[in-house]
């Protein structure tokens, strides 16, 4: 079943020098249970994708269009209870006096009398949600862990806190035994001794903190976790382990996830579908054994080859060459084509369009007819 089905997404950056099309036409889809890896040098748009899933890009940027179509969108809201509203509501008065935290919640408010009031019949897309609407998604539904496992925490609150305040966002109505008890539950499940809860951030290792971070995507259950490069900042050892209980985690709890990491042998450990991004454009996407097995785009090729083999004979590593594009002003037809050990004159004239091969597509123009 497909769970999320993201269709010609454009996330744009507005800034004074130009527009920065940080994430160009993306579409890909993720299954129940599947683990999608996002691959490709630091500034493709990535993490661009994944926050514009989330709904969750500041200004300067924006959404421009496209659909993420999420299969649980219109149950959500015709399952809606006014539990939120109350909760809203109880916010809105003491924050009073902080204006802003009070407009926030007021607005919120608002958005979710005029859903009350008008709106039946909506589409999957969760870019017709209102803000309030996709607070209830987000944490709850399609949950993320952040990059940084050193800074994704608040170095003042008790981890079992931190924890706790992710699901009494949601449900809070939840009896204060009954949240510390999934509290330490999950702990646990992560691989963390529940005594644990009370220590501060500090008091904890790089990977036990990365676990906390998990526990807490995991805690309400979603149906879809994004993993922002989540062992980069590891040493190898802990990334092993990190990733051993990543991998346990989606199957007990038949998660499907989106692993955004730079590094291919993460991929390769954790994921069944690969998508490589190139300058904002999702350039191939497919099962992860063709992929990685036959890579299609030049681009991929070439980032596979830039890896070193373990097992392999001891050879100069290969170097890509050049550098990404500006993205404010990214090269003619194909943006990888200054860069391309193929290119053809067609390259730096036309754009390529997607061609569906194999489960999934590439977009060059060497597979064009
Ligand atoms: Fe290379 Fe041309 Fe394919 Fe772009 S379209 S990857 S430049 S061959």
């Amino acid at each position: 079943m497909v769970l999320l089905d993201v269709k010609n997404l454009k996330t744009y950056f507005e800034t004074k020098l130009g527009s920065v099309k940080a994430v160009d036409d993306v579409s890909f889809q993720l299954k129940k249970g599947e683990v999608l890896g996002l691959a490709g040098e630091s500034g493709c748009g990535k993490t661009t994708t994944c926050l514009s899933l989330m709904r969750m890009i500041e200004f300067p940027g924006r959404i421009l269009s496209g659909k993420i179509n999420y299969e649980y969108t219109n149950s959500i809201i015709k399952s809606y209870d006014g539990a939120y509203d109350r909760y809203l509501f109880d916010k809105v008065k003491p924050a009073r006096e902080n204006k802003k935290e009070s407009t926030i919640f007021e607005e919120a408010f608002v958005d979710n009398i005029l859903f009350k009031r008008g709106i039946k019949d909506r589409s999957n897309n969760l870019l017709d949600l209102t803000e309030a609407e996709m607070r209830r998604i987000r944490g709850k539904h399609i949950a993320m862990i952040f990059q940084g496992a050193m800074n994704a925490l608040n170095p003042v609150h008790r981890v079992g806190n931190q924890i706790k305040e992710a699901i009494t966002i949601h449900d809070p109505d939840i009896e204060n035994r009954d949240a510390w008890d999934k509290v330490l539950n999950i702990l646990e499940t992560v691989g963390i001794d529940s005594s644990r809860a009370r220590d501060y951030p500090h008091q904890l290792s790089g990977g036990m903190k990365q676990r906390a971070l998990i526990a807490m995507a995991l805690v309400n259950n979603p149906q879809i976790v994004i993993a922002d490069e989540p062992v980069t900042a590891l040493d190898v050892i802990v990334q092993a382990q990190v990733l051993k209980a990543t991998k346990e985690l989606q199957k007990q709890f038949d998660l499907s996830m989106i692993m955004i990491t730079h590094d291919l042998s993460v991929i390769a450990e954790v994921c069944e579908t690969l998508a490589i991004m190139y300058a904002g454009k999702m350039v191939e996407y497919g099962k992860l054994r063709d992929v990685y097995k036959e890579p299609l785009h030049p681009y991929t090729d070439a980032l596979i080859n830039a890896f070193p083999s373990i097992t392999g004979p001891k050879t100069e590593l290969f170097d890509i060459g050049g550098r990404p594009p500006d993205l404010r002003n990214p090269p003619t037809g194909c943006r990888f084509h200054p860069r391309c050990p193929k290119v053809m004159p067609i390259c730096s004239k036309e754009e390529p369009r997607i061609t569906k091969i194999r489960e999934g597509y590439v977009i060059c123009h060497l597979y064009q007819d």
